[in-house]
C-alpha cells in the first residue's frame, strides 16, 4: 500500500504506529497563511487539535567526530530521497466525473461503471464550508447507520448509476422489474425512510440538511418526492417472502412509511469507518488498479471469516485473472454473523502468509447485508464492476438467510440479464471441501469419492469447537486463522 494509492490507509498505519489516534478530519484540515512569526505557536496547537498530532521538538544528537562525517556527507543524498518519498494524489472532489458512452471500455483499458459513468456527489473542498453553513439552516433528517452507509455508497458512486435515494418511479420499476426506468439493471431499492410526522414538514422540491445521529449535517438532498409504498409488495418481490423471520424483510418493516427520494450531496470526505487501512472509494481503488497494470480483476464478497474453501475458489479464481480483491462486507449484518473486526483480522493474517502481495487487495464493502439472495447477488456483482472488477464470484446460495432461497438461485438469476448488459462476468462455484482420497480441495463438482472421504464441519459444529477454543482440522481451517476466531470468542 503506497501513499497515493490509499492515503487515508496509510496514514492511518502510520498513526496506529506511533500509537496517536487518528482522526479522519485531518484529511480535510486545511492550511492557511501564519502573517507572523510568533503566531506558530498557536498555529501548532491549531493543527495539533485537528490531526491530533503534536509539534515536533528537534532533536540533535551528539555525534562522534566520525560519523559527523558520514552524516554530512549523506544528508543531501537524504534530502534528494525524501522530496521524492510522498507523491500525493489529490482525493476525489467535486460532481465532476466524466461521462463515458454506455457499454464502450473508457480509454484506460478499465471496465465501464454501470452505467457509463463513475458518480461523484462529493462536494468540492473549496465549497465544503459553506455548503456546510448553509446546511446547518435547511430542515433535517436524521440518517441511521444503513441511510448513512448507503449515502456513503450513492456519494462516491459505488451504486453509480444511482446520484440520490430513489424517487417513486425509479423505486416502483426497481422493484417490479429490476431495472431503472431508463431500462439499466438495477435489482435492489436504495430508499430513505421517515415517518409521517417528520414528512409532513419536508416541503417538496426544496433542499433538506440529512443529518447524522449527533444532529450534524452530512449532506443535502434535493428532495423531489415524498411516497407512501407497499411493504409486503417490496418483501414479496424483492425477498421473495414476507415472513418477517426473514433479516431483511424484519429491517423493511421496521422503517418509516414515507420514502423521500431526490438526487444528494455529500458534505464531507468520505468515511473510512472502523477500517481505514482498507477503505477506498471507486475512484481510488481503479487508479490503484491502473498503477498495478491489472487489467482482468475478480472480485469476492464475503461475511465470512477465511477457511480453506474460501481460500481454494479465490484463488481458483486468480488462476484465471490479473488481480484478486477481496471484498468482505463491514456494514451492518445479523447478530449471529461473526463481527467484521474479527473477519478481517483473519484475512489480514492469512493475506500475508498465503497470498501473493502483487495480485491481491484487501478492501473492505462498508455496505449491509439485505439478505435478499438471488437480487442481492446481481446487485453485489455491479457495485464490484463499478470499483473495477471485470469478473466477480457467485457462490452457492450467494446472500441468502435460512432456507429462504433455492441452493443456485443466486447464480440462476443471471441468466435473466443480457451478458453485456450486465458488464460484469459472473463466476459460477461450487462449495469445496479437502478430500483424504483425492488429497487436496476439490468440489461436488471435481471429486468422484463418497462424502466419508471429505473434511466437512458444519457451520454450528465449527462454532461449538471455537468457543470450545478447540482447534478443526487444518484441512479445513488455517490455524493462524482459528486462533484469530478463537481470540474474537473470548472477547
Ligand atoms: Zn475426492
Amino acid at each position: 500500500m503506497t501513499f497515493s494509492e490509499n492515503p487515508a490507509g496509510v496514514l492511518a498505519a502510520y498513526c496506529e504506529h506511533l500509537e496517536i489516534p487518528f482522526r479522519s478530519g485531518s484529511l480535510s484540515w486545511e492550511s492557511r497563511d501564519v502573517e507572523h512569526w510568533d503566531s506558530w505557536e498557536g498555529w501548532h496547537d491549531a493543527a495539533e487539535q485537528s490531526t491530533g498530532i503534536k509539534p515536533a521538538t528537534r532533536r540533535d544528537p551528539e555525534l562522534p567526530e566520525e560519523l559527523e562525517e558520514v552524516y554530512e556527507k549523506c544528508l543531501p543524498y537524504y534530502y534528494e530521497l525524501a522530496a521524492h518519498a510522498i507523491h500525493a494524489r489529490p482525493r476525489s472532489g467535486g460532481a465532476a466525473s466524466r461521462p463515458v458512452e454506455v457499454g464502450k471500455v473508457p480509454g484506460d483499458g478499465q471496465i465501464a461503471p454501470h452505467g457509463g459513468r463513475l458518480v461523484d456527489r462529493v462536494v468540492r473542498t473549496e465549497e465544503r464550508q459553506e455548503r456546510l453553513r448553509e446546511a446547518r439552516a435547511l430542515p433535517k433528517v436524521a440518517l441511521g447507520a444503513r441511510a448513512l452507509s448507503n449515502l456513503e455508497m450513492l456519494s462516491t458512486g459505488v451504486f453509480s448509476p444511482l446520484e440520490g435515494f430513489m424517487d417513486r418511479e425509479t423505486y416502483d420499476s426497481v422493484v417490479e422489474d429490476m431495472r431503472l426506468p431508463d431500462g439499466t439493471i438495477w435489482t435492489l431499492p436504495v430508499t430513505l425512510s421517515v415517518d409521517e410526522e417528520r414528512a409532513k414538514n419536508l416541503p417538496e422540491d426544496s433542499e433538506v440538511a440529512l443529518v447524522d445521529g449527533e444532529g450534524a449535517p452530512v449532506a443535502t438532498m434535493l428532495l423531489r418526492e415524498r411516497y407512501r409504498y407497499d411493504r409486503g409488495r417490496e418483501a414479496r418481490l424483492v425477498y421473495r417472502t414476507d415472513d418477517q423471520d426473514h433479516p431483511g424483510v424484519a429491517a423493511l418493516y421496521r422503517r418509516g412509511d414515507v420514502l423521500l427520494g431526490g438526487e444528494v450531496t455529500l458534505l464531507r470526505p468520505p468515511d473510512p469507518g472502523p477500517f481505514p487501512r482498507h477503505y477506498y472509494t471507486p475512484q481510488e481503488l481503479r487508479a490503484t488498479f491502473r498503477e498495478k497494470g491489472w487489467k482482468r480483476i475478480v472480485g469476492f464478497q464475503t461475511r465470512q471469516p477465511i477457511h480453506r474453501a474460501l481460500e481454494h475458489i479465490q484463488k481458483s479464481a486468480l488462476e484465471t485473472v490479473d488481480g484478486l480483491l477481496l471484498n468482505p462486507i463491514v456494514g451492518e449484518t445479523r447478530s449471529g454473523d461473526i463481527p467484521a473486526d474479527v473477519r478481517m483480522r483473519s484475512y489480514e493474517t492469512i493475506l500475508e502468509r498465503y497470498y501473493p502481495r502483487d495480485r491481491t487487495m484487501l478492501a473492505v464493502f462498508p455496505a449491509a447485508m439485505r439478505y435478499a439472495g438471488p437480487r442481492e447477488a446481481v446487485f453485489h456483482a455491479l457495485c464490484r464492476k463499478n470499483y473495477g472488477c471485470t469478473h466477480f464470484i457467485v457462490g452457492r446460495d450467494h446472500a441468502g438467510v435460512g432456507s429462504f432461497y433455492g441452493t443456485y438461485d443466486a447464480q440462476h438469476i443471471f441468466d435473466e440479464f443480457d451478458p453485456g448488459e450486465l458488464g460484469i462476468t459472473p463466476l459460477f462455484f461450487e462449495h469445496a471441501f479437502f478430500c483424504r482420497e483425492c488429497y487436496g480441495m476439490v468440489s461436488s463438482k471435481t471429486c468422484p469419492h463418497d462424502p466419508s472421504s471429505h473434511v466437512f464441519l458444519s457451520e454450528a459444529r465449527l462454532r461449538e469447537m471455537l468457543e470450545r477454543g478447540e482447534y478443526p482440522p487444518p484441512e479445513f481451517s488455517r490455524p493462524e486463522v482459528v486462533e484469530v476466531l478463537i481470540e474474537g470468542f473470548r472477547h
